[in-house]
């Protein structure tokens, strides 16, 4: 993807998107989403973007409706249940809706030639890194800023996310205006804006990855208990 830019072609550099995180990052981790996303809107312009997993749009409906048209980016990883696949397909319908698909520099019969097949059985970080981290890092590229569904409620590995941080291995701006947010806020809001969801929420699934290395949650699991089940892998790498 190439890089966007205004009139004048700049871009601002790392150290100064650094700067504003320290100056903004104690006022928004106490703000409300929506004035987190305006304050994205306001100060990235075209040159941010959303990620959106495909598993509730939640961001993506508050997103839109601040800044209409702001891209919201889905990693095809080529292994996706159809189910998140056919969430994607509504989210897109949405008026207004700018879905942007990314997929990785090989398809999976492709990587099975290279690597051999089910790369994720034997080296997941791997295969994350091809079909997810390296994409992602091409969506990006050329921003100056991303946004991400992140909540701390979701994990022990997630609870100190930031509503405003910065992504050092990128150089980027990085927003979780959701990080507050509880379960129950989740679905208050789901119910009140009918916003996109995900059936496989309703099957067992609290958190949706690729097909091969998810499985359902039991009751008394954290949510992320079912991604990645048995390897002591946690996290595909976008946010590492
Ligand atoms: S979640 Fe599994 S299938 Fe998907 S990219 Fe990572 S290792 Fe590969």
């Amino acid at each position: 993807m190439s890089a966007i830019t205004d009139a004048t072609g700049q871009m601002r550099p790392a150290a100064e998107l650094h700067a504003l995180v320290t100056e903004h990052w104690g006022r928004l981790e106490g703000a409300s989403a929506h004035d987190v996303i305006v304050w994205a809107a306001a100060t990235f312009g075209e040159r941010w973007a959303v990620a959106a997993s495909m598993q509730d749009g939640v961001l993506a409906h508050l997103a839109q409706e601040v800044a209409p048209g702001v891209r919201l980016v889905f990693l095809d990883t080529g292994y996706h249940f159809p189910e998140t696949l056919a969430t994607r397909d509504a989210l897109a319908a949405r008026p207004g809706h700018h879905v942007l698909t990314v997929t990785p520099g090989q398809t999976v019969a492709e990587q099975d030639a290279t690597h051999g097949a089910a790369l994720h059985d034997r080296d997941p970080d791997l295969c994350c890194a091809l079909r997810k981290t390296h994409p992602l890092d091409e969506a990006l590229d050329g921003l100056e800023a991303w946004a991400t569904g992140l909540r701390r409620a979701q994990s022990a590995g997630r609870a100190s996310t930031a509503v405003l941080g910065f992504d050092e291995r990128r150089g980027l701006v990085k927003i979780a205006p959701l990080a507050s947010w509880t379960d129950a806020q989740i679905a208050d809001y789901v119910a009140s804006n009918d916003v996109v969801r995900n059936p496989l929420l309703d099957q067992g699934y609290p958190s949706i990855g690729c097909a091969p290395c998810t499985r359902r949650a039991g009751a008394d699991e954290d949510s992320r208990a079912g991604r990645w089940s048995g390897t002591g892998k946690t996290e595909c790498g976008i946010h590492l």
